[in-house]
């Protein structure tokens, strides 16, 4: 293999390397995102369920305030009943307080059914709260070991550029140009093995014989990719 193809092939690997870090960085915010989502869902879900309890406890008071008023009014009709100096005035009294007392029952009857809302919302809110801190707890393990891996990825990437730019000094400028021309061009193999006696780059045929001076340690330049066809340790007929 020709000294500079050798040099290339480094590069090549390198850059192999910086792209898949890189892509694997990309990765990283939107699955952060992900488990971000989970737990807003959590938390909404929560918040949903905590108002709903809220406003049965509002009612609730609502409704024994209304007693409390309906208790006293009652008192207050009973009272008045004494003043009274008509037979009509007297009965449509009473006819007041029957209804008020009335009142009462059903104010009872709603009482009750509130504390049987409240009950079941308190179950609900508390696996919501349940569900919501699970969530919370898996969404930061797993937003801390993304973040971690996030700072490998980084400090493994600045590594290879390093060696990137080392090996890069090494290349002769004109191949080194060339090279990333066609890199910047998306291809992303400049330097390509035989591939079933076919250039590895686009899988064109390549003729018996110039497999034959690609073994041998000749470099053949694909007519149709422009790849460097080299014989590698995968190379095969
Ligand atoms: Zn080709």
């Amino acid at each position: 293999m020709e000294e500079f193809i050798a040099r290339l092939l480094d590069l090549q690997d390198c850059d192999r390397d910086i792209d898949r870090l890189r892509a694997d960085l990309r990765s990283i915010p939107a699955e952060m995102k992900i488990h971000r989502k989970d737990t807003e869902g959590h938390e909404a879900k929560f918040t949903l369920f905590r108002d709903n309890l809220e406003s049965i406890r509002r009612k609730q008071k609502k409704l024994i305030v209304d007693r409390q008023d309906n208790v006293t009014r009652v008192a207050d009709y009973k009272s008045r009943l004494i003043s009274l100096k008509s037979n009509t005035e007297y009965t449509a009294m009473l006819k007041q307080i029957s209804h008020a007392e009335k009142m009462n029952g059903q104010i009872d009857s709603k009482i009750l059914e509130a504390m049987y809302e409240e009950d079941e919302a308190v179950q609900v809110l508390d696996r919501a709260l349940k569900e919501r801190d699970r969530a919370v707890k898996r969404s930061t393990i797993r937003e801390d070991k993304l973040k971690n891996k996030l700072e490998e990825l980084q400090s493994r990437l600045s590594q290879i550029e390093i060696s990137r730019s080392e090996i890069a000094e090494k290349v002769d400028p004109k191949r080194l140009k060339l090279y990333e021309k066609s890199r910047a061009a998306g291809h992303r193999e400049v330097v390509t093995g035989v591939k079933d006696g076919s250039c590895g780059g686009c899988l064109t045929k390549i003729p018996p014989q110039k497999t034959g001076e690609i073994k041998g340690g000749k470099t053949y330049i694909c007519p149709l990719c422009g790849s460097y066809v080299v014989w590698t340790s995968d190379s095969t007929y």
